[in-house]
C-alpha cells in the first residue's frame, strides 16, 4: 500500500521561484489517496471530544467536510471576505504581499462549543491563527487543529503555541 506522501505532487518554483508547492490535487484524484488522506486526518481526532468542525476556504472544506460527515458533526465554513450572506465576524491578517480577510457567520459557533479546525496545509500559520481568533471571538474553544501537511521550516507551529496541533505529513 502506498504511503500518503507518495500521492502528493511537489512542484518546484510555483507560484514563485524558490518555492516548492505541495499539490493536493494529485492526492484527491486518486481514490486510494483520497481515502487515505481523509482517514489519516480523521485518525488524528481519535479520543478527542468536540462539537464542531471548522474548515478554511477552500481546501479546508475538501478535507474537513467528509470528516464531519463521518463523525456526525456539524461543519462550519471560514470564508474569504464578502461571501457569507448573514451577519459575520471578520479578521484581516498579513500575507507576504498584502493582506487577506476571512469571515465566519456570527451564529455558526455557540459560546462554549469545542471546535476542531481543519486545513490542507500549514505554512506560516497566519491563516489558521486568524481562524482561531474568529472561533474564539464567537466564544468557541479550539481543542485541536488538523492539517494534512505541515511545512515545518516556516515555523507555523510556533505561532500556535498552547494549541493542540496535528499534521499527517511534515516537510522540513
Ligand atoms: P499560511 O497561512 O502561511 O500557514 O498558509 C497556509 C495556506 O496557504 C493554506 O490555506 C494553504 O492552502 C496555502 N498554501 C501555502 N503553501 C501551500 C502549498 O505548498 N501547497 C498548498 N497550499 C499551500
Amino acid at each position: 500500500m502506498k504511503k500518503i506522501e507518495e500521492y502528493v505532487r511537489s512542484i518546484p518554483d510555483f507560484p514563485e521561484p524558490g518555492i516548492i508547492f505541495r499539490d493536493v490535487t494529485s492526492v484527491l484524484q486518486d481514490a486510494d489517496g483520497l481515502q487515505l488522506a481523509i482517514d489519516s486526518m480523521q485518525n488524528c481526532l481519535e479520543g478527542e471530544e468536540f462539537d464542531v468542525i471548522t474548515g478554511l476556504e477552500s481546501r479546508g472544506f475538501i478535507f474537513g467536510m467528509p470528516i464531519a460527515y463521518n463523525l456526525h458533526k456539524p461543519f462550519v465554513l471560514v470564508r474569504k471576505a464578502g461571501k457569507l450572506p448573514c451577519e459575520t465576524v471578520s479578521r484581516t491578517y498579513e500575507l507576504e504581499y498584502g493582506s487577506a480577510t476571512i469571515e465566519m457567520h456570527k451564529d455558526s459557533i455557540k459560546p462554549g462549543q469545542k471546535v476542531v479546525i481543519v486545513d490542507d496545509l500549514i505554512a506560516t500559520g497566519g491563516s489558521v491563527e486568524a481562524a482561531i481568533k474568529l472561533v474564539e471571538e464567537l466564544g468557541g474553544e479550539v481543542v485541536k487543529v488538523v492539517f494534512l501537511m505541515e511545512l515545518a521550516g516556516l515555523k507555523g507551529r510556533e505561532r500556535l503555541k498552547g494549541y493542540n496541533v496535528a499534521s499527517v505529513i511534515c516537510y522540513d
